[in-house]
């Protein structure tokens, strides 16, 4: 199982199940399905959390992706985010299709977090057409986090 995926500033990396190509799935399709430019087998819905690398890769997630982009801020040191990793990873398969969930390192990427302002991690944001549509923060399971993004 893929446990996280990498993305650039066009796109999410997502490696074919059948034949292991590294396939971009432009942000703006990301609610569609494709096919593998080398085999041709049809790729699975993005699954599984996208790590961002630098800002201007989220910005251009942010911008061009036709469906919601849930950001989970953690750094390797805080416990309750280690905790939060498994939970965030299974609300990227159960929102499959459905849509984005991506992690930001603060430690690294403190450019994305102070534009979101944030303090305390984990901390989740709720990204749609562009805009911050809702922030939260603390651990919590699956369910309730998903729970949370469907009430906007
Ligand atoms: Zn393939």
């Amino acid at each position: 199982m893929i446990t996280h995926l990498t993305a650039d500033d066009r796109g999410i990396i997502l490696p074919c199940p059948a034949c292991g190509t590294a396939n971009r799935i432009i942000y703006s399709k990301a609610a569609l399905q494709g096919r593998c430019g080398t085999c041709k087998a049809e790729l699975p819905h993005v699954a599984a959390p996208v790590e961002i690398a630098s800002a201007s890769d989220f910005a251009a997630l942010m911008a061009q992706s036709k469906l919601p982009v849930l950001v989970d801020f953690w750094a390797p040191w805080c416990g309750p985010c280690q905790m939060m990793a498994p939970e965030f990873a299974k609300a990227a398969a159960k929102a499959a299709g459905a849509a984005i969930l991506v992690k930001v390192n603060t430690d690294e990427r403190q450019d994305i977090a102070s534009q979101f302002r944030v303090q305390g991690i984990p901390a989740f944001a709720l990204l749609k057409d562009g805009r911050l549509v809702a922030q939260t923060s603390g651990f919590q399971p699956a369910d309730r986090l998903l729970a949370w993004m469907h009430s906007y």
